[in-house]
């Protein structure tokens, strides 16, 4: 018995700042997903080639779309799609996608938590101008008070202004200096993945726009995602740049999550 998982594109960029090219993101994991190198199963025992309750609903055409109606659309995507009773496994687009996502996720999901999985904080009131860049999402998520917890791991990139930021929020933040001390993660109720690929090194994942070396493995994401207790119902996978990918290194690590954390949603098996 499985639950219907919708895996949705969103091919969006204009958030991003330095580089752009996260558009291309979910176009290349799909490719990934097919390579002929690898097989369809997960870790956790679902054959992706034979899973009829795993839907592929394509991908989001809204361009370049201002941020405010780009929101609005991704947003009412995604409730769509919970109020078919699919979970919905979210590929990006640069890391701004994460707020409409999770918003639309909060309203469907009473008490949802969010563990975030990245380099960066994600909590700058605005960047360079821009409250909606890809540097701010969780800022907007949490001053509209639609989470309840926040977890945040694989984080390096702390400025002042963000540890304020960590404060003010009341953000549960595990920092790489001290990611050995990383208690076991558990949730009482619904819990949300934002997987930002930089999270893990570059020598892992150099595909992502912005490298910050010192970084989580590949594996230590994977047992975050096998591992973690509670309710997961939702969950995106961001920031493959395939421009700057070799080899398509990152882009088969990010299909990798496709099927790990796929499996997950539509199992809800947790390891351990
Ligand atoms: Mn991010
Ligand atoms: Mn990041």
């Amino acid at each position: 018995m499985t639950t219907p998982v919708s895996l949705q594109g969103i091919p969006y960029d204009a958030n991003s700042s330095a580089w752009r090219g996260q558009a291309a993101g979910p176009g290349a994991i799909r490719q990934a997903l097919l390579a002929p190198s690898a097989n369809a199963w997960s870790e956790l025992g679902v054959d992706f080639a034979n899973a009829p309750d795993f839907h592929d609903a394509g991908d989001l055409l809204i361009g370049d779309w201002p941020p405010l109606e780009a929101n609005l659309a991704i947003r009412a995507a995604t409730e769509g799609l919970i109020d078919r009773g699919h979970l919905v496994l979210s590929l990006g687009g640069d890391h701004s996608i994460a707020h409409p996502l999770i918003a639309a996720h909060a309203t469907r999901y009473p008490g949802l938590a969010v563990l975030h999985i990245d380099a960066h904080g994600d909590l700058y009131d605005d960047y360079e101008g821009n409250p909606f860049s890809h540097a701010s999402p969780f800022a907007r998520l949490l001053e509209a008070g639609v989470i309840t917890r926040r977890v945040q791991v694989g984080i390096r990139t702390l400025n002042a202004h963000q540890r304020e930021q960590v404060k003010r929020f009341g953000v549960e933040c595990y920092e790489m200096h001290a990611h050995e001390a990383l208690p076991q993660l558990a949730f009482d109720g619904p819990f949300y993945i934002s997987l930002d690929l930089d999270a893990m090194d570059p020598a892992h994942c150099p595909g992502v726009s912005h490298h910050e070396p010192g970084g989580l493995t590949v594996r230590e994401v994977i047992r975050l995602v096998h591992r973690t207790k509670g309710e997961l119902v939702g969950a995106d996978i961001v920031e493959l740049n395939p421009s700057r990918d070799l080899n398509d290194t990152t882009a088969m690590v990010a299909a990798r999550f496709v099927k790990e954390i796929g499996a997950r949603l539509l199992t809800g098996v947790v390891v351990g």
